[in-house]
Parts: C-alpha cells; structure tokens; sequence
C-alpha cells in the first residue's frame, strides 16, 4: 500500500474500537476514532474528510448508527464513503434498515481479524473501482459526459430513436488558451461550466452533450421543428450575456446525421471538419458539414502523408521571381518560392500546402531545405564567376517555434561560405503579433549577423503603423492587395494608402518593394509615388532557378535601391501634403515684435498667417479652417483672448482638427486651464527657436499622419467592419476595443473611462426601445465630438461606453476629462424628448501593457464609487479602492 487509507471507527466501546483498529493498522490503515454518531459527524467535516471507508456501530448514545447515516445521506457524504455496520446479534431487519440508509456491508461481534481485514480490503477496491467509472463518465470540471462515454450513449441514443433526425454539433471555444492567458484558469473553467450547463440545458432529454477536449463540447441534438428555426441562434455568442467571461467566440460545426453507419467518433469528425472551415474566421458561428469538405480534407491527408517522402526524393524545388529596380529596371534581386512536383498529384503551389504545413510544423524542414539550396545556387553562381544579386527565402512564423532559429540559419548560410547581404529573410507582418519580444530578438539577433529583413506582406496585418519603428526592418514589401487594382473607387483610397504608406518608409528610411504588379499602369503609379523595387508579373513570374541565370542576362545591370542612405532625404514637414503645397501656420498674438519673431522662424518651411488678437483669429478660422495644420496661440490679449478662442474651436468642432500650441509666460498655470479647453502642447515665453520648430513640426507631422492614418485605417478597417463595429453607434465593439488595445504603443500611457447611462432601463421601458436607441446615439456623439481623432471609444455594453484617452496620464486631466463627457452628455437633448440625461463615469491611468480586464476592473470599481456617491457623478480610481470581484457589471 503506497499511500495509507484512512478508516474511521465509529463505536461507543472503547474495547471494540481499540480492537478494531489494532486489525486495521496491521493491514496498514490509518484509524480515527469516534465514540457516537455526533462525534463521527464532527470528524467528517473535519480531519476525517479525506476517510475512505467508515465502520459503525448501531446502538450508541446521543446519536446512534441511523441517524448518522440519515445525516450522511442528507449531506451527500454517504456517496462519497462505504461504511460497514458492526453489529452484535442483531436480527435481519436491523440489516435492511442498514442497507436502505446506503450501508455497503456488515461484520458480526466478535471480530475475526483475518475477516475484517478482507472484508474492509475488498469494499475498498469495489468502490474505487465504481468511483473511477463515474470518473470516468462524467467530466470532473463540468459535469456532462467524457468522450468514451458520450459515444457510447450517443450510439444508444441514435439506435433506440431510429426514426428521429439528429444532428451533431461540434462546439470549439476560439482562442481559448488567450481566454486563460488573460483571465486566468479558474476563469477559463467557469466558462466551460457555464457552456456545460447551457448545453446540458438546451439538448434538454431528448439529446446528450459531452466534453471531448480541453476546450470542445458535442451536442446530438434532436432536430424538433422549433430549433431548426433558431439553428444557428444558439451558438451564437449573443446568447451568453451571463456568461461569466466575456468576447469570446464559438465556431460550432454542424453534421446532419444522414448516414447512421458511421461511429459517433466519424461523425463528431466531419462536424469538426465543418469548424476548420470558419476557424480564425470573424463573424462566423457555424458551418455545416459537406461533402466537399471531407474530399478537401483527404487531400491535406494525401499531401500531409506523402511530404516527407517529398522532402527526401527531391519533389520540391526552388522557383525564383524577379525584383526589379523601379528606376532602371535592373535586377535587384530574386525571391525563392517553394513547388512541389507531386508525383500522383502533378504540379501543386505553395498555397494548397503551406498553410498545412504551418499547422503540422513540417514547415520549418521546407524552409530549411530552400534556405540551403538557394545557398548552394549562390555557392554555384559565385564559383562561375557570376555577380550574383541577394535572395530572399521566407521564413514562416512557425519556424521561430525552434529556439535555435538564428544559428541554425547562420550555420546553414557559413557552412556554403555564402556572404550573409545576400541572403534577404521575409518575414510576414503578422508573424510579429504571436509573440513579439522573442520574435523581434530573434530576427534582431539574424539583422545584426548581417541579414536584411524584407517585412512580407505589410499592410495585411493590424500591428503595423504603430510598431513599425521597434520592429528590426530592413525592407518592407507591401500587402499584394494595396498594388492591385480592384474597381476605379477602391484604386482613388488603395492609392492613398500606397503613397502613405511609401512616404512614411521613406521617413523612417525604409525601401519599399511592391509585389504583385501586373500592368505598366500599376508600375508607373508605384514609380511615381517613389516605390524602390518591383516584384510581379509585370516582369516575369516565377521561374525555375536555372531559367533564372539566363534571365539575368538579358536584363539591365546595376541597381542601388538598397542604398537608402544615399538615395532617401528624411521628409521635410510638407512631405507628407498631398497638393505639395507648404502648411499653413496661424498665429494669434497681440505684440508685433513676436508676430515677427515667429513670421521669421517659419516663413522658411511654412506659410505663415498672422492675427493680432482672438477675433480676428476666429475670424481667420472660419474662412480657413481645412486649410490650417497647426495654431500657435498666445492666451492673454485684448479683444477676445486665447481662452476664448479655444471655447469658439471647440463650439465649432475645430479643436480636435487643429493642433494648437499655446505660447504662454512661463510659470503662469493657465496651462491646465487651456490644456482642458483642448489645447495640444505649450512653448514659454520667451521662445527658444528651437523648441517652437520642434513643436510646430511635431504638431504638423501628427495632423497629417492621423489624417492618413485614418484613412489607411478605414480602408483596413472595412474588412473587419461587421466584427469590430457596433451597428447602433458606428462606434468599435467590445471585441473591436480589445483589438484596439492591442494596437497601442508600447508602453502607452493613457486614460481610460467607462461611461454608463443612468437610468436607461428605465427610459427604454417608459419610452420605448427606439426612443432607447436614440438617447444611446446621442451619447455616443457627444462621445465623438469630445474626444480627439486619435482616440478609442467603444461601446462596450447596453449602456455602456468607454473612452481610452490617449497618451494622457495626468490624473487631474483624467478626472478633467471624465466629469466633462459627464456633463456634455448631461447637457445633450435628445431629439424629440424632454429627457434629462445623466452619465456616471468611473476612470483610470491605464498602460499598454495591461490586460483589458485589468484597466476594466479598475474603471469599473471606480464607476462604482461614482454611482455610489451620487448618480452622474465620476471618479478616478484610487488605489485604497479595492477591485470589485464581479467581472462587468452588464
Ligand atoms: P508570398 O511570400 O507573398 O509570395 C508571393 C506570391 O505572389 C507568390 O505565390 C507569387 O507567385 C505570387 N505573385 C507574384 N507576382 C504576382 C503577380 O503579379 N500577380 C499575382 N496574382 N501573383 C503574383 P506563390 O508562389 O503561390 O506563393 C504563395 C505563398 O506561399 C507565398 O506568398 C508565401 O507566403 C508562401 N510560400 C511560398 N514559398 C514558400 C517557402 O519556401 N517557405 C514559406 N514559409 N512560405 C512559402
Ligand atoms: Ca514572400
Ligand atoms: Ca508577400
């Protein structure tokens, strides 16, 4: 016996007791003693919780053996431990009322040790056995049946109703492991007791449920008429309001049972093939099972069987596409793409079999073998005596999955002596959102060997403005899909984007490659806009690598596109204007010395419009609003001063479109004070020239870059639209904030609030649910017209906002900030109602590098405060606040 079992001995004889348990600890129990059935009942809840077996004797005082087995019965625990009754010469009946009360068995007076001893041994076993089996029947964490046995009794329950239709559904949770990362486990298994219990609850009795996985339940459901209707409502995520974790996703797959003579285990099968296809998939819930799917899988199959074969007969080879110089058309390089010459299947290309080998790892083997046979060409190139031009290989996300990633390409690349510039790595954009820290050192560690790093597929992913300059790049290729023209509307804003996007590697000193360019027209735009190198079928498709040498040949020589230094100035501020025009600067300020002053330090780089006090500079900003990129703004002058003028910005919805840098005294505090009316940054009086430039630069650079920003945003944003937007508000939705988050700056500081109409039950019940949606969408326009361009809002519940104040940490501003929504949303008419409406906020410092649910605790345990004190009041989180325990309060 490893581990000693505890028996508990319930007697009021101490000579039975003692005798009792000396057989007990000869076979190796561990004894506890209780003298009546009160006593026993004591050490149950206590130190005898862990007993795996009780022997007990009927006549005791206080409490005799029935009632401690009535109270055991009561409490649950007689399910939980066998119990043998001792008794004396008792008669039969004494036995039945035993057995009735869940007594397993019996020992007779006096004692024989050897009896004892098998009697207690083989109970034991008995009932380890049954306890393992309902283990093993029922899931643990959540109480509905475990795989073996959900395919047993689905089996059973298809053949005793042969005449009812079925179906089986296959639950996936997306992303779970992110759900644990971020909430923690215990949070995850209350999310899977919680679906366990829905599921339980809406197969009802005439279908089962099962966990089969970490993270997937099955259902055979029966189809009645009424939830075939509402099919596809059930799974969706809508439906979980309660739930206690919120955004997550389900992907359920659907089969009809049509053919009985499959197993369950088939079955659950092809309705998991069904989920493959919507994996990864936003706004997509359910996807039912056909037929196509299984053939498409039996190929993966196919290909997954025979792709080491493949690796060692030498049926993938290295096909490489041009690249070519937009100035001069010259090669600059080549990159290697994978075929795979199957020898039943014929020609396949890399988009029927990467992505499986992605999934399956296999992966890192192709790469490795194109990597060193793109070096032994270059080794051959080099031998003949042939300048060669660098290549670049694509190294998958998956290959960073080996810790070693680096040396084994250095090792690689330094065993065929092959210069390391001439090896280019692509690596794609959204390799970099798995997990960036050892992701960035790694291709880091592969940049400082002397590698470049071609960014693959830029624009594709949602990381990428803002960790463009953390990221080590050497290169950045963009997303074929911003090159290529769709309809004439699209071509106006993908052009935009191009030309953003091409400007912006420019400043950052970055040479593009465009990829995908099939027309003279598209590779004149890509010229025009500055775009270095060209990659497409403009030029040549991608050829098998002997074909390539003789292509060189014929092609014009010498291209420098790589030499950014030589070739690439930094942007100058107007740079980024799309008329080429020079911004324009307006500057408020009641002494001529400095309007000169100022008019002299600009004029070289700006166009410089200059007033003398706040009329005539409203005056200005009427006529020339759209045309303003930056205001400096001095605050104390006749005639309407600098406060003024801000409160005019702002009752016209200019504050958020201008930047405005106030030119104050120094040590004057009406910074805060014009801070709060909107204003961006402040240069002292009086002015080093320097520092005003810096400012003006800055605010100018910032207002281009968020307008094109936007606008790349927009264009990217579309994709997403129906799964990152709120329909009523237009604004982002719970799932589309949480991306938002992740999209923050490094290290961002920033305030965050929760917003929460009060009363809104009460008005959607009193006015009706339109009059509701109304009242929300005003909210959620003031919202808008308070907030700066590069702010988040979100509408993240029935009555709930939250605003993530950007790059502000400052905890009087915050506290500023949230009783001013609090009061413009108080101040709001809402069209057509004499409604008074009132907001709570509770606000937060937050930083990037927190979770969503920690910033929301704290928000919202400061909402809470803010209610408690008194309805459309705010507060900002203090530290003496303990975070409420509840996740939302939705
Ligand atoms: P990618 O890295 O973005 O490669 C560019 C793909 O665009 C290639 O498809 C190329 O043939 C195609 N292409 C080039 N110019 C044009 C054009 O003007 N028009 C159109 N419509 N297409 C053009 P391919 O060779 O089928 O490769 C597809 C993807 O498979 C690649 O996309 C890459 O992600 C992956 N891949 C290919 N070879 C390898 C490899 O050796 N290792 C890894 N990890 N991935 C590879
Ligand atoms: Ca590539
Ligand atoms: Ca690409």
């Amino acid at each position: 016996m490893t581990q000693k079992k505890q028996i508990l001995v319930v007697d009021d004889n101490n000579i039975n007791r003692a005798v009792l348990c000396k057989i007990l600890n000869a076979d190796g129990y561990k004894t506890l003693e209780a003298g009546n059935g009160q006593e026993a009942l004591n050490l149950l809840a206590g130190k005898g919780r862990e007993a795996a077996l009780m022997l007990l004797d009927i006549s005791m005082p206080v409490m005799n053996g029935y009632e401690l087995l009535d109270q055991m019965t009561q409490q649950g625990s007689i399910t939980r431990i066998p119990v043998i009754i001792t008794t004396g010469a008792e008669d039969e009946s004494t036995e039945v009322r035993c057995l009735e009360r869940g007594a397993s068995d019996f020992l007779r007076k006096p004692y024989n040790a050897e009896l004892v001893q098998h009697r207690v041994k083989s109970l034991l076993r008995l009932w380890e056995t049954a306890a393992l089996i309902s283990r093993l029947e029922v899931d643990q964490l959540t109480g509905v049946y475990s795989k073996e046995f959900f395919y047993r009794h689905a089996e059973e329950l298809l053949d005793r109703n042969s005449a009812d239709v079925f179906s089986i559904i296959y639950v996936d949770i997306d992303d779970f492991k992110m759900i644990n990362a971020r909430y923690g486990s215990a949070a995850g298994d209350e999310l899977l007791r919680y679906l366990a219990a829905y599921y339980q609850k809406l197969v009802g009795k005439d279908g089962i449920c099962g966990r089969i996985g970490g993270d997937i339940f099955v259902l055979l459901m029966k189809e009645s008429r009424k939830n075939k209707k509402k099919e596809p409502d059930y799974f969706d995520t809508l439906e979980f309001a309660d739930a206690p974790v919120k955004g997550f996703q389900l992907k359920c797959g659907i089969y009809p049972v049509k053919n009985r003579s499959l197993s369950i285990a088939d079955m659950c099968d092809r309705a998991k093939l069904a989920v493959a296809t919507i994996k990864h998939q936003y706004g997509f819930h359910y996807a039912v099972y056909s037929d196509s799917m299984l053939t498409r899988a039996l190929r993966e199959h196919q290909l997954a069987d025979g792709m080491e074969e493949a690796l060692e007969k030498g049926q993938f080879s290295v096909y490489l596409q041009p690249k070519h110089c937009t100035e001069n058309k010259a090669v600059a390089g080549a990159e290697a793409l994978v075929r795979w010459n199957h020898p039943e299947l014929g020609f396949i290309s890399p988009g029927e079999f990467i992505s499986m080998f992605e999934r399956n790892g296999f992966i890192t083997k192709v790469d490795e073998y194109m990597l060193r046979e793109v070096c032994r060409f270059l080794g051959r190139w080099i031998s003949q005596g042939i300048t060669p031009v660098p290549i670049s290989v694509n190294i998958s996300r998956a290959d960073f999955v080996l810790n070693d990633l680096p040396e084994r390409i250095t090792g690689c690349v330094d065993a065929y002596n092959i210069p390391h510039e001439l090896i280019h790595l692509e690596i794609t954009e959204s390799a970099y959102t798995s997990d960036p820290r050892q992701i960035i050192a790694d291709v880091s560690a592969l940049q400082d060997m002397g590698f470049l790093i071609e960014m693959d597929d830029f624009g594709s992913g949602y990381s990428s403005l803002n960790m463009l300059s953390e990221l080590p790049i050497d290169i950045l290729k963009l997303d074929m899909r911003f090159v290529q023209s769709g309809n004439d509307r699209i071509k106006g804003s993908k052009r935009n984007i191009l030309s953003f996007i091409i400007s912006l590697s420019k400043w950052l000193q970055l040479p593009t490659i465009a990829e995908g360019v099939e027309t003279q027209d598209e590779f004149d735009q890509l010229k025009a806009m500055g775009c270095n190198l060209i990659q497409g079928f403009f030029f040549s498709k991608p050829m098998p690598a002997e074909e390539f040498v003789s292509y060189m040949e014929k092609q014009p020589l010498n291209c420098n596109a790589e030499k950014t230094n030589e070739t690439i100035e930094l942007l100058t501020p107007d740079s980024f204007e799309t008329d080429g025009e020079r911004p324009l600067i307006l500057v408020t300020e009641d002494i001529e010395s400095n309007r000169e002053i100022m008019r002299a330090l600009l004029s070289p780089s700006y166009r410089v419009a200059l007033t003398e006090n706040g009329k005539e500079a409203c005056e200005y900003l009427m006529a020339h609003h759209n045309d303003i990129a930056c205001m400096l703004l001095d605050l104390l002058m006749p005639v309407m001063d600098g406060f003024q003028v801000l409160e005019f910005m702002q009752s016209n919805g200019m504050i958020n479109e201008i930047p405005v840098i106030i030119t104050t005294e120094t040590g004057s505090n009406s910074e805060l004070r014009a801070l709060h009316l909107g204003a961006d940054s402040f240069v002292g009086k009086p002015y080093n020239s320097e520092i005003l430039l810096h400012h003006v630069r800055k605010a100018v650079e910032e207002k281009s870059f968020w307008k094109l920003r936007r606008e790349f945003e927009n264009q990217k944003g579309a994709l997403y639209e129906k799964a990152y937007l709120d329909e009523l508000t237009n604004l982002l939705n719970r799932h589309g904030l949480s991306e938002a988050m992740n999209r923050l700056t490094y290290n961002e500081k920033y305030t965050a609030v929760i917003l929460d109409i009060d009363d809104l039950k009460k008005f959607n019940d009193t006015e009706g649910h339109a009059a509701g949606d109304d009242v929300i969408r005003t909210v959620a326009d003031v919202i808008k017209k308070e907030t700066r361009e590069r702010d988040i809002i979100a509408r993240i519940g029935g009555d709930e906002f939250m605003v993530l104040f950007r790059e502000m940490d400052n905890p009087k501003v915050a506290l500023y900030k949230g009783t001013r929504l609090c009061m413009r949303i108080g101040e709001a008419a809402v069209p057509g109602k004499q409604f008074f409406l009132s907001c709570s906020a509770g606000i937060t410092l937050a930083c990037q590098s927190e979770t969503f649910s920690e910033v929301f605790k704290r928000a919202d345990t400061a909402l809470y405060y803010a209610k408690r004190e008194k309805k459309g009041g705010c507060c900002l989180w203090e530290s003496q606040m303990s975070v409420r325990n509840t996740e939302t309060n939705e």
